[in-house]
């Protein structure tokens, strides 16, 4: 049996039943979190001091293109509709070898990695099986848990995407869920779904019936910038073909221009959102989905989307969700011309949505997303004693806006270690990174990109 314990630090639980506490220790046994306490006993134990740190829930990161990776920085003045559909999905990503998967894959998995998040549900274009193989090889060699998501090929967007009829290829997902997936403790499957935006109904339908079949999550992209159903005005068809389809095993990626009642009956139905709002603000997508969930009484989760264009970790997505939020709830007030008296999501409920509730639209929340004896032991632990963090007054408020991903200490997937003292342990980082960087400058070579 393995012995970790994390030792002496500001335990963030976001478990009501454990609390917050200081001076507290953290036991894991063989990937599990068995105890959390005062003064727990160290025998047989190897000892990760937290003295001086928050110790918190890895992250979850619910929507991210990983593969881009080595095509990241390139994207930061397009608008979706103006550059990335034609650049991205319609060019570079056709040109992607099995190997660009791999290295894509894996770096992608080391930023998030390094950056606090332990889970990601990585929604990936293969152009063939052996491009998904590579993918999912370049998780497990990270060592990221990840809900791996097959979606369409890109490497022929006309037949893929718009008014498609051709299914997403079943024997191919279904092979690469029995070699790599299925009984991998740390994997899981999601089918990535066009939905009705993106293929004829008759196609959305049978994607998600393979979805239902494969008891996999159907992830979709919906409801963002102009797509076909999403138009404002009198072709708004709000989730179309899917409405009568909706369930917890449905996640919605934007989710911009719902109307508030399909929203309601969406959360009703228990499907999660994954607001990426960054991106959205940028690309044109629209406003953030944020607002409507937490009206619907759901709680919306959030995403990197394309790193490409941004950088990967979710803390920052967690920011800037939160406060434009809060920034349009301010405003509604001020034009009813009274005084913004309080804020309308609080740094707590944020965290929360990067952690615990970004897990239960995965449909990992009973094994993940707080720190809580019986899960699995994702953790991380916050540095809080140099001049930009100290001093923490507020663990939570330090996690949320005062650090940034250099005072990520340590990082546990699944009792795992896999950052310690500030530096990943994995020897790929050093032994790929000379190939993951010509990966990168290959593609934009053969894409014509010249920035
Ligand atoms: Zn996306």
């Amino acid at each position: 049996m393995t012995r970790t314990i994390i030792r002496n630090g500001t335990v963030v639980s976001l478990d009501p039943d454990v609390g917050q506490l200081d001076d507290a220790d953290v036991l894991v046994e063989d990937g599990e979190i068995v105890e959390v306490g005062r003064g727990l006993s160290t025998d047989n134990a190897e000892v990760i001091d937290a003295t001086d740190h928050v110790v918190l829930p890895g992250f979850v990161d619910s929507h991210i293109h990983l593969a881009q990776t080595q095509v990241r920085g390139i994207a930061g003045d397009w608008s979706l509709m103006g550059e990335y559909f034609e650049h991205m999905l319609g060019n570079i990503t056709g040109l992607y070898q099995p190997e660009d998967m791999y290295l894509g894959g894996l770096f992608g998995a080391f930023e998030k990695l390094h950056t606090g998040t332990t889970t990601a549900l990585d929604w990936s274009y293969p152009n063939t099986l052996e491009h998904g193989e590579q993918a999912v090889d370049a998780l497990q060699d990270a060592g990221l848990r990840a809900v791996y998501t097959y979606g369409p090929p890109g490497d022929d967007a006309a037949k893929w995407w718009f008014d498609s009829d051709v299914g997403l290829p079943e024997g191919n997902i279904r092979e690469l869920h029995e070699a790599k997936i299925r009984d991998d403790d740390l994997l899981d499957l999601a089918l990535g779904l066009r939905g009705p935006d993106f293929c004829v109904d008759e196609t959305a339908l049978a994607d998600l019936e393979l979805a239902r079949e494969l008891d996999a999550l159907a992830t979709v992209h919906m409801g963002a910038a102009l797509w076909p159903s999403s138009v404002y005005g009198e072709d708004y068809q709000g989730f179309g073909c899917l409405e009568d389809e909706l369930g917890p095993d449905v996640n919605v990626a934007h989710g911009n221009h719902f109307a508030q009642e399909d929203v309601d009956h969406a959360v009703e139905q228990g499907v999660s959102f994954s607001s990426t709002p960054e991106v959205e603000m940028q690309m044109g997508h629209g406003i953030p989905v944020t607002g409507k969930v937490l009206e619907a009484g759901g709680r919306p989760t959030w995403g990197v989307d394309v790193c490409s264009n941004i950088a990967g970790d979710v803390s920052s997505q967690m920011r800037v969700g939160m406060q434009v939020q809060r920034m349009l709830d301010n405003q509604e007030v001020l034009e009813g011309h009274e005084e913004v008296t309080g804020v309308s999501i609080s740094c707590r409920d944020a965290l929360k949505m990067a952690t615990i509730e970004g897990a239960r639209a995965l449909g990992l929340e009973d094994e993940i997303g707080t720190i809580t004896p019986g899960k699995r032991a994702d953790l991380i632990t916050v540095r809080t004693n140099d001049f930009l963090t100290a001093p923490a007054h507020s663990p939570v408020q330090t996690a949320v806006f005062q650090s940034d991903p250099s005072h990520i200490d340590t990082v546990m997937v699944d009792g795992e270690v896999v950052k310690r003292d500030g530096r990943l342990t994995n020897p790929l980082v050093d032994e790929e990174f000379d190939r993951f960087v010509a990966s990168g400058e290959r593609l934009l070579d053969e894409a014509g990109i010249d920035l």
